[in-house]
């Protein structure tokens, strides 16, 4: 792989992409996935990492930040790359390949798999009176590292907003969390470990309240019919994700709504182009991970045999490798 260049490019850091990305990978193939969150995880890490799923295959009741774990941890040692914070915007004919643009820069690839699911999770918009005034306000996680020293409010209840306070934390950083409504959300552990560092006096949590608006130094906050004045050099606004699809449905793939109709396989109308998980048509009402796992498992072997034609579409077993 290099900088520009991959033998596959992935569309999404989802359950459908990370496996399709695994198997090309495995086949032998250099693979690039391009995800629009700041994490690969897709609905699982941004919606629901904190829920327990049952119908995974092979991983009964795990917690879906776990699921993506262990996605992840089989990428290691494949040549792989997942890049994040990167939306893929365009796509163009390159050769005998794709090209696909984005804000970070262009990247080329013999073939294509688009794992879209609901469309790029991006983080909602802050809408809070004085956003503009304050000069470091941030809606998505950050990396703790560059946040260590700093004064930082969290505001949010969802499952990231406990996450970040424990990294931050960790960093150094001078943390106050707060939320609309007292519970905040997040794996047993992770609250936890927010309830011994409160108790301990190493984090400022303001629950229930209420965010009045932002001020160049930090926020004013209503908490228990009192005004509070948080000072704050960095502010978190963690409000959740919404899936947006607009960036790729200019695509010329015959969209039917949300959905690329797809052939065997997950082929496409577009030669080298690929659609799998809950982004391809032939799914329909199933938007499950075990179908993602199992059209990306076919997609990405088609498209190895595709970038390589002296490679089989079979993938024979992988208990019979080295
Ligand atoms: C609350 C909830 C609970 C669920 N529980 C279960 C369950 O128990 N069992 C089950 O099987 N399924 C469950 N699902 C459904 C399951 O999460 C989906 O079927 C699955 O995530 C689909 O995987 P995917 O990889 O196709 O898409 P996604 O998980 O949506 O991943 C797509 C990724 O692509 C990225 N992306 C999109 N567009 C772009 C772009 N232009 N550039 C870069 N990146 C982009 C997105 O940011 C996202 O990370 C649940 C869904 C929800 C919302």
């Amino acid at each position: 792989m290099t900088p520009q260049h991959s033998d596959i490019l992935v569309i999404g850091a989802g359950p459908a992409g990370l496996h399709a990305a695994f198997y090309a990978a495995w086949r032998g193939l250099s693979v690039r996935v391009l995800e629009a969150r700041a994490e690969a995880g897709g609905q699982l890490g941004a919606l629901y990492p904190d829920k327990r799923v049952y119908d995974v295959p092979g991983l009964p009741g795990a917690r879906a930040a776990e699921v993506i774990q262990h996605l992840l941890r089989q990428l290691d040692g494949l040549d792989t790359e997942v890049r994040v914070n990167t939306v893929a915007r365009s796509l163009k004919r390159a050769g005998s390949g794709w090209r696909v643009g984005t804000d970070q820069g262009s990247f080329t690839a013999g073939a294509v798999i688009l794992a879209a699911g609901l469309g790029a999770l991006l983080p909602r918009a802050a809408r809070v009176p004085g956003v503009d005034s304050h000069p470091d306000v941030r809606t998505d996680l950050p990396d703790p590292a560059g946040l260590g020293g700093r004064r930082v409010l969290i505001v949010g209840g969802v499952p990231q907003a406990a996450r970040a306070a424990l990294d931050l934390l960790e960093a150094g950083a001078t943390v106050t969390l707060t939320h609309s409504r007292a519970l905040f959300r997040g794996d047993p552990a992770s609250l936890a470990r927010l309830e011994t560092a409160r108790a301990a006096g190493q984090l400022e949590v303001l629950a229930p309240a209420r965010l009045l608006g932002l001020t160049p130094h930090g926020a004013q906050l209503e908490v228990n019919s009192e005004r509070r004045t948080a000072g704050a050099d960095t502010v978190l606004i963690l409000g959740g994700y919404l899936p947006d699809l607009s960036p790729v449905q200019a695509w010329p793939l015959d969209w039917r709504g949300e959905y690329v109709p797809d052939g065997p396989g997950g082929c496409t109308a577009l030669d080298g182009v690929w659609a799998v998980g809950d982004v391809a048509q032939s799914g329909g009402e199933f938007k499950l991970i075990s179908l993602a796992f199992a059209q990306a498992a076919v997609a990405a072997n088609h498209a190895a045999h595709h970038v390589q034609p002296e490679l089989r579409v079979r993938p024979g077993h992988s208990s019979e490798k080295r």
